[in-house]
């Protein structure tokens, strides 16, 4: 599967953030695989996105199973004078599939920018993983009527240079700042729809096949709103932090929504 556009949707992911050492990242992913095992997930794309030192781990215990996996983050650069960097080319080489780049929290607190997101599409690219792009608006931008306005400038600073092949291989993720972390509730489901819906647009005007790019919704999911967020128009689905860092937990997730 070379293209994202030939994944099945939905597509339920995790980032655990920095959370699971090593050891507590094997019993999570050998308790996952346990769930993936018993085929309660339809054809769904199921993945997770762990820590750098614990990909090593996802790939004994995940390689040959139907759960991929990833990174949260990587160099912009193939390879030099970057102290304490992961490159794509490194990530490749450890069988991760999909690669997250421009969460809020990077983008807070360590300066990133749009422009050097869109280096990191290309890095990712140029190694045959698919970038997980994540945007969105903060709350002021929100409150002030600004949120697709946001949206929008961040998807042409961030694709200028992505080819219609690349876009072949590009995952979205719409993601609040608002919504995500300790005490958010997801976005309200009218909100996420037309910020899907504008996005898909955005996007299918871009690139020839732009339609088929995935948008998934990211912010305070759990168990209890994985069904409705899945069913919202436009939601091809969902990135979960805080919830599934409990495995069952996660694992129910990625079964919401199915009898
Ligand atoms: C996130 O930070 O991408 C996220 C979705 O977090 P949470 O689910 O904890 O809001």
């Amino acid at each position: 599967m070379h293209v994202v556009e030939a994944a099945a949707r939905p597509l339920i992911g995790t980032s655990w953030k920095m959370n699971l050492a090593p050891d507590q990242a094997r019993a999570y992913v050998r308790r996952l695989r346990t769930q993936a095992a018993d085929d309660a997930w339809g054809s769904r794309t199921i993945f997770v996105l762990p820590p750098y030192v614990d990909i090593g781990v996802a790939r004994e215990e995940l390689s040959g199973s139907r759960v991929l996996y990833g990174a949260q983050n990587v160099h912009h650069a193939d390879a030099g004078a970057y102290t304490g960097e992961i490159s794509a080319q490194m990530l490749a080489a450890l069988g991760c599939r999909i690669v997250e780049v421009g969460h809020s929290e990077r983008r807070r607190d360590e300066l990133e920018t749009d422009e050097l997101i869109g280096a990191k599409v290309a890095a990712i690219r140029r190694y045959g993983m698919w970038p997980l792009v994540c945007v969105g608006e903060s709350g002021a931008q929100h409150d002030d009527g600004l949120s697709m306005q946001v949206v929008v400038g961040q998807l042409e600073r961030i694709f200028e240079r992505t080819t219609d092949e690349d876009a072949r291989s590009l995952l979205v993720a719409y993601e609040p700042w608002w919504a995500i972390g300790a005490g958010a509730t997801a976005a309200p489901l009218e909100h996420i729809a037309r910020l899907h819906a504008d996005i898909h647009m955005w996007l299918s005007e871009r690139w020839p096949g732009g339609d088929q790019i995935p948008v998934l919704y990211g912010g305070s999911v759990d168990l209890s709103n994985a069904a409705p967020l899945l069913a919202t128009s436009g939601v091809d689905g969902l990135f979960v932090g805080r919830a599934a860092l409990d495995p069952l937990t996660f694992a129910a997730i990625c079964r919401a929504g199915l009898t």
